[in-house]
């Protein structure tokens, strides 16, 4: 069965169409600029060249439409008509408490979905818009979603709850939720595959290093502490995001600079992180070549970085109890070595040893720890999309 998978967000729409059975691309693309001018779909048959196709989207069913005539076009398509679509999968980014795991998308979850909008509201309105966009271009094939969220939503109650008064969590909702949990999963499954045992004997801490980041504990198969909270702005320093910071830091600089929410916001949201302490950029690309060039600043934030990463290891080994494997995964887990190794440098006492040959491979699944190491080192090249397209097809195609 091909499943569709879509990715919206409030001005692009990233599709992939996947055949589930035997888990192949089909083909992929991304529409940009939608209701802006200048909107054009990049359209990308498996094995064939990108065909751009400009043209005007004026709403996402705009585009929908466009990618759905990309894939059944005579000379760059891939499919013959929509019936070889057998369901749609969406990403969806918050699920709040409602949702714990996919589930096929009727009024009531679309309402639920309406209702976490306050929780993300730069996310959860373009996934819904897609959503709809797909119904009304696709009304007989089902829906999907899939949530940013969901895989959290077994972490206990002593990691979730913040020490603040009870009645903003019954009030308002406050509590950790946790982000990139389709990426989590999927490299856990994957870890555990690779290590050739079943995923519920393992303990894994998962790390999703990118531009946002995020670290998971993950015991016998189930997330039960993750770095990111409330929103994705906890936990590690990121590209532009803070992470944790002493709360009291917010009213003192309020004060000190006269903000307003949205500057303050913007500061630990836009200006902070590796890119606020460096002053370079939010790229460890440039953040390397600063510090190889005598840059002091990039090399301290790159340090920050790593102490706060290696610092969630070891607190997540102590709540499991132990730990089997550590799993780098996304932009800079898959491709930045030297990264990989400061960040597990002086964790030897804990069995964790990488192969300086092996670390120099990147963005393909390997294991790079030494032969003596006790804990397994792991890259592995996350993909959200097929995660999407799996739990799509094992609810709508079975
Ligand atoms: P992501 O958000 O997963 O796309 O990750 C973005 C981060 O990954 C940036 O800080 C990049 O420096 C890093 N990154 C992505 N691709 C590469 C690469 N090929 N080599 C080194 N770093 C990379």
């Amino acid at each position: 069965m091909n499943i569709l998978v879509i990715n919206a967000g409030s001005s692009s729409l990233k599709y992939q169409l996947i055949d589930a059975d035997n888990k192949n691309l089909i083909s992929k693309g991304f529409c940009e600029r939608i209701g802006i001018e200048g909107s054009q779909l990049k359209h990308q048959p498996k094995d064939g060249d990108v065909v751009v196709i400009k043209s005007v989207m004026k709403s996402h069913a705009d585009a929908i439409k466009l990618v759905i005539d990309s894939l059944i076009d005579p000379n760059h398509g891939v499919i013959s008509s929509t019936d070889e679509i057998g369901a749609v999968g969406h990403r969806v980014v918050h699920g709040g408490e409602y949702f714990k795991k996919s589930v096929i998308i009727n009024e009531d979850v679309k309402k639920a979905i309406e209702a976490c909008v306050e929780l993300a509201p730069l996310h959860n309105p373009p996934n819904l818009i897609g959503i709809n966009a797909c119904e009304h271009v696709m009304p007989k094939i089902k829906q999907v979603a899939v949530f940013d969220t969901a895989f959290h939503q077994t972490i206990p109650y002593e990691a979730y709850m913040y020490a603040i008064p009870y009645e903003y969590y019954e009030k308002y909702k406050i509590r950790k939720y946790g982000f990139h949990g389709t990426s989590h999963k999927y490299v856990a499954q994957r870890a555990a595959k690779m290590l050739g045992k079943p995923l519920e004997q393992l303990k894994l801490v998962t790390l999703h290093l990118g531009n946002g980041s995020s670290v998971t504990a993950i015991n016998h198969g189930k997330s039960v502490d993750t770095s990111m909270g409330f929103t994705p702005l906890a936990g590690v320093p990121m590209g532009t995001r803070s992470g944790d910071i002493d709360p009291a830091i917010v009213f003192f600089l309020i004060e000190k600079e006269h903000l307003s929410i949205e500057e303050i916001s913007d500061i630990l949201n836009k200006h902070s992180g590796v890119c606020g302490l460096s002053g370079v950029s939010s790229d460890f690309r440039d953040l390397e070549d600063a510090a190889n060039n005598g840059n002091k600043r990039a090399e301290i934030a790159q340090d920050i970085f790593a102490y706060n990463v290696r610092k969630y290891i070891g607190t997540y080994s102590a709540i499991m109890g132990g730990l089997d494997a550590v799993v780098f995964t996304a932009g800079i887990g898959e491709n930045n070595s030297q990264m990989r190794s400061v960040i597990v440098n002086g964790l030897t006492y804990k069995g964790i040893k990488i192969d300086p040959e092996k670390n120099k491979l990147r963005g393909v699944e390997a294991d790079i720890s030494t032969s003596e190491a006790s804990v397994r080192t792991l890259v592995i090249p996350t993909n959200e999309e097929l995660m999407i397209a799996m739990d799509t097809f094992e609810l709508v195609g079975k």
